[in-house]
């Protein structure tokens, strides 16, 4: 079955035009021009991405996005059409999973739409590979990762981490004890299109650290490596 995307777009014309490039590529699009409809068509439909523009009537893209990511882990790749909306996507905790500033090429549009839903497919088929398996859970001490549930526990209480955050640990802790340069984490976790930068890893580990760190100032779990990336000890 064909990938399901809800366009949240008020600019009729723009709508439009996203709207017939991507059912021409054979995907399933729905349209929506405020926030509050959004939020309804992504409740009920749940659509494979959301594409979400920042501003909108009623209740603007910042506020869609926020309110999405606490009820699904859907990918959201924002439209932004200025530099201060930008920082605000990138530095803000939203948990958008990638933005595209306006105005953009059809076929760069049409990119990151692809590499959002290679992303989702390949976690999903990681995630249903994994559940067939006996091992589900990897262990670091009081740090379990429960891959099958997405979900991490700390001294056996569940800690509230973010899809992204979760992907990152995850990635991380596959490959304990290794280096990881801030660009392999960004192509493995983000995607190698992503146009946030390594400042957004650096961004993501400070997160994390505050959760899953006894002293998130003297990091003993995720090592910075000095002018290189991190380095996962269990
Ligand atoms: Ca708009």
């Amino acid at each position: 079955m064909s990938e399901k995307i809800l366009i949240v777009e008020d600019e009729p014309a723009l709508q439009e035009t996203l709207t017939y490039n991507l059912s021409r590529q054979g995907y399933q699009v729905e349209t929506a021009g405020d926030g509050q409809t959004a939020l309804r068509l992504a409740r009920e439909g749940q659509p494979d991405l959301i594409v979400l523009d920042i501003m909108l009537p009623v209740l603007d893209g910042f506020e869609v996005c926020r309110i999405l990511r606490q009820e699904m882990n859907t990918p959201i790749l924002m439209l932004t059409a200025r530099d201060d909306e930008i920082d605000r996507v990138i530095g803000l905790e939203l948990g958008a999973d990638d933005y595209i500033t306006k105005p953009f090429s059809m076929r760069e549009f049409l990119a990151r739409v692809k590499a959002q839903l290679r992303r989702v497919r390949l976690i999903r088929e990681e995630i249903d590979s994994e559940s067939v398996l006996p091992k589900e859970v990897i262990r670091f001490g009081n740090l379990t990762l429960d891959l099958t549930r997405r979900e991490v526990l700390l001294n056996d209480r569940p800690i509230a981490l973010k899809p992204k955050e979760f992907d990152l640990l995850l990635f991380l802790a596959r490959h304990r004890g290794q280096v990881l340069t801030r660009e392999l984490i960004l192509e493995r976790v983000w995607g190698w299109d992503f146009s946030g930068g390594s400042r957004t890893v650096d961004v993501h580990v400070r997160w994390l650290r505050e959760k899953i760190e006894e002293n998130p100032a003297d990091p003993k779990r995720i090592i910075t490596v000095r002018g290189t990336g991190y380095r996962f000890e269990g």
